[in-house]
């Protein structure tokens, strides 16, 4: 976590290129706790809505399949780039969609320094996702594209946007994946030292 909630979203479908890629995503609910953990809803929001997807199950459910449509739109937006491949217009033409339906969200309101572009707080499912469009966005047109990079891990590949000093960071974060490639290496060197 941390870093642009874009990227961190993508990275709710785990292990994505293994066999088995683990979907972190399962209900509504997990949708929701993951607003909760990265600060686009507030606490109040999110259980607002865990407690209201329980009654309007449907609605919570298109929710849902619209931020995961979302997401695999952006992955193969940010996984081209990261290839250094041409970007497939109609991924693009999704996360466009998506960010476009997220900004008819978004008001100027007046605050005690001036004014800010919030969304609204109406009680709609998808304002989960709203800001992770948004942040797509701005992301793909900001000068900190260059830095977004895939965890050198094959086994993780989770997106990160490289904010280090000297821009060389290769893994996600060094606790999960850098220490388990150090391991990795250290074993690999000790069986080669055996005789
Ligand atoms: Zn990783």
């Amino acid at each position: 976590m941390g870093g642009p909630v874009c990227l961190d979203f993508v990275n709710t479908l785990d292990d994505r290129f293994s066999n088995e890629p683990k979907e972190l995503l399962k209900s509504y609910i997990d949708l929701a706790r993951f607003g909760e953990d990265t600060g686009i809803l507030s606490a109040q929001q999110a259980d607002h809505f865990l407690e209201k997807s329980m009654q309007s199950r449907k609605a919570a459910e298109e929710a849902l399949s619209a931020a995961i449509e979302l997401r695999e739109a952006m992955h193969a937006v940010f996984w081209s780039l990261i290839q250094k491949k041409p970007v497939p217009k109609s991924a693009l033409f999704v996360v466009n969609s998506y960010a476009q339906e997220a900004a008819r969200h978004m008001n100027v309101v007046a605050t005690e320094h001036g004014f800010e572009w919030r969304f609204e707080e109406a009680g709609n499912f998808n304002a989960a996702w709203w800001p992770i469009a948004r942040s797509a966005v701005e992301l793909l047109a900001s000068d900190q594209l260059q830095f977004m990079r895939a965890c050198a891990s094959e086994t993780c590949q989770w997106l990160f946007l490289d904010e280090s000093k000297n821009h060389r960071r290769r893994w996600c974060d060094m606790t999960k994946c850098g220490n388990r490639a150090k391991v990795k290496s250290f074993y690999t060197r000790q069986k080669a030292a055996e005789p």
